[in-house]
């Protein structure tokens, strides 16, 4: 969310330049930063990288999406099959707007989308507009002790985000696909929002009760998904665990 966008696009031209041999962008001759964890992964990703071919061909295994094998029968009337469902097709999307965050402990992402399958809004972890990522915290534990050295008191999660930019006045009715369980502030915003059922990637906690066992490490932690269950069950918002049935590898190249 901070106004880094375009330096950190010139560092990752500057690399991919770099590990193809191709002339470096004009203005990208910053070297890359390399103070989160999440853009040295990324910094890694993309020193391995290869451009296609000018024939467009990256490998014999490729199936993105210019690069798919064409159906030999060319008179053959019926749809491709294997293409994704409504449900994987979200999920994914709130996958790759979690690649967005700058958090580099956890990325988030959030896809809310209406009854007739129309995306509504869309977010991922971040500081608010103007705020920026290089002079608020992003760790999660002070050394001095002091909670204002941490991220926490500043970010905004991929919930909230997707529901205060989205491009509809009205949620009422909608679901919102969220790749980890949503803590009891953002239930709250969900519930208040008008959604009605959250579809989940990542559970946070199992057989909800007060004395239900958990999978989380932190008791104030389990508190926050806790109440989230509590919340939600009261307001009737559905909670589904996303469960897709088959392994999905979308795969993108630019
Ligand atoms: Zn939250």
């Amino acid at each position: 969310m901070g106004p880094d966008l375009a330096s950190e696009y010139d560092d990752r031209v500057a690399s991919r330049a770099a590990a193809t041999g191709a002339a470096a962008a004009e203005g990208a001759s910053t070297p890359p930063r390399s103070t989160t964890k999440d853009l040295e992964a990324t910094e890694r990703a993309l020193s391995a990288w290869s451009l296609p071919s000018p024939e467009g061909q990256c490998g014999a295994s490729c199936r993105c999406g210019p690069h798919q094998a064409k159906r030999a029968d060319p008179t053959d009337p019926s749809p491709r099959t294997g293409h994704l469902s409504w449900d994987e097709y979200f999920m994914a999307l709130a996958f790759l707007s979690a690649q967005r965050s700058k958090d580099p402990n956890k990325q988030v992402g959030a896809c809310i989308v209406n009854r007739d399958q129309i995306i509504l809004g869309i977010g991922y972890n971040g500081f608010p507009r103007g705020c920026d990522d290089h002079d608020l915290p992003w760790a999660k534990e002070s050394e001095s002790g002091n909670p204002l050295e941490t991220k926490f008191p500043y970010v905004c999660h991929a919930e909230m985000n997707a529901i205060l930019n989205s491009n509809h006045q009205n949620l009422r009715g909608a679901r919102i696909y969220v790749t980890m369980f949503p803590c009891n502030e953002c239930a709250k915003l969900i519930i208040q929002s008008g959604i009605t059922e959250v579809i989940y990637y990542e559970a946070k906690i199992t057989n909800v009760g007060p004395n239900s066992p958990s999978v989380g490490q932190k008791k104030q932690k389990d508190l926050m998904f806790r109440a989230a269950h509590t919340l939600c069950h009261m307001a009737g918002v559905k909670l589904t665990h996303f469960k897709s049935g088959r392994t999905v590898d979308v795969a993108i190249k630019f």
